[in-house]
């Protein structure tokens, strides 16, 4: 696959003075979780009560409203559950990519197994939709140092970006140290795969994780909004926004886990849709897919530059 398309803001020249951010899903069940792995079998989830499609309708009404759209990582689990909310998805004119098919940590799996998981997903998606798709995000942001081969397998199974590098410390993911903003890996066999980090801002000498998740629904508004103000002004880059659907439902069901579990994920899911409003009706927002048309309209655009300069 090869999405080289210039995209029209691109084409026309048009001044970046009022930024467009990206908007992201991961569409996962309440039950999916990391946090919540060691009390959850993957053997229960059909058995489960499910609230994925009602809480990924809504985010769809939400978006509606707004006129806005994104990606949505689907858990292949999930389209394979309810091909019709991918359709869904897709005829509303967002973007379709991949959050693996079981939402395993990429750190606990093989090469070989990462390669089947990420297979079985992307057929199961791109079957429900009729559509090819480009993008892949690990479940729990979890491609680390030790499984920097899993981009190989991406490049090689045809994706053209990753977004699953958080370059923060964190108990269960992160790559500290690895970039804040868009960059290219360039990967054997002369292979290359775009990598979108989520949001950081740099305090105190460190990376903090902002605009996701739990992060935006847990930390003060103010937070998030000063972010916006540094990536706009400071940055003159992209905040990369991404949340769960089971993050607008403050009634799903309770699963006991570890205290630091539970409270990562039941904090503030009360304010969580109130919050997204705030930055559906401030901010403008595209999914990933118009980003790495630009981005690959720039890279051939360096290649005619450089063609050019040789041949006069
Ligand atoms: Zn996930």
């Amino acid at each position: 696959m090869n999405p080289i398309l210039i995209n029209e803001q691109y084409a026309s020249g048009a001044a970046d003075s009022r930024r467009t951010h990206i908007m992201s899903v991961d569409v996962e069940d309440y039950f999916m979780v990391e946090a919540f792995a060691d009390s959850v079998s993957r053997k229960t989830w059909n058995s489960r009560p499910s609230r994925v499609l009602t809480n990924t309708l809504r985010v769809l009404d939400l978006f509606d409203k707004f006129n806005v759209k994104g990606t949505f990582f689907f858990v292949g689990w999930v389209a394979q559950k309810f091909p019709e909310l991918v359709r869904n998805v897709h005829a509303r004119g967002h973007e379709l990519a991949c959050h693996s098919f079981w939402h395993r940590t990429v750190y606990s799996l093989t090469p070989k197994e990462f390669r089947e998981d990420t297979r079985a997903a992307v057929h199961t998606i791109e079957d429900a939709a009729g559509v090819k798709i480009y993008g892949y995000r690990a479940p729990s942001w979890s491609i680390t140092k030790e499984c920097l081969w899993a981009l190989d397998i991406l490049a090689e199974e045809g994706f053209a970006y990753d977004s699953s590098i958080y370059p923060i410390h964190h108990d269960l993911y992160g790559v500290p140290g690895a970039q804040r903003f868009p960059y290219t890996h360039q990967l054997r066999g002369g292979q290359s795969l775009l990598e979108f980090p989520p949001t950081t801002v740099r305090l105190l000498g460190q990376n903090l994780p902002a605009a996701g998740g739990g992060y935006l629904r847990i930390l003060p508004l103010a937070y998030t909004r000063w972010v916006f103000r540094e990536f706009e002004q400071k940055y003159r880059k992209q905040v990369v926004v991404y949340f769960h659907p089971w993050e607008l439902d403050p009634d799903q069901p309770r699963i006991r886990d570890k205290w630091r579990s539970q409270l990562r994920h039941y904090t503030n899911l009360h304010k969580m849709e109130h919050r997204l409003e705030f930055l559906l009706r401030h901010n403008s927002f595209q999914p990933f897919k118009e980003q790495v048309q630009s981005q690959a309209a720039v890279e051939e655009l360096a290649v005619l530059e450089t063609a050019r300069a040789l041949h006069e």
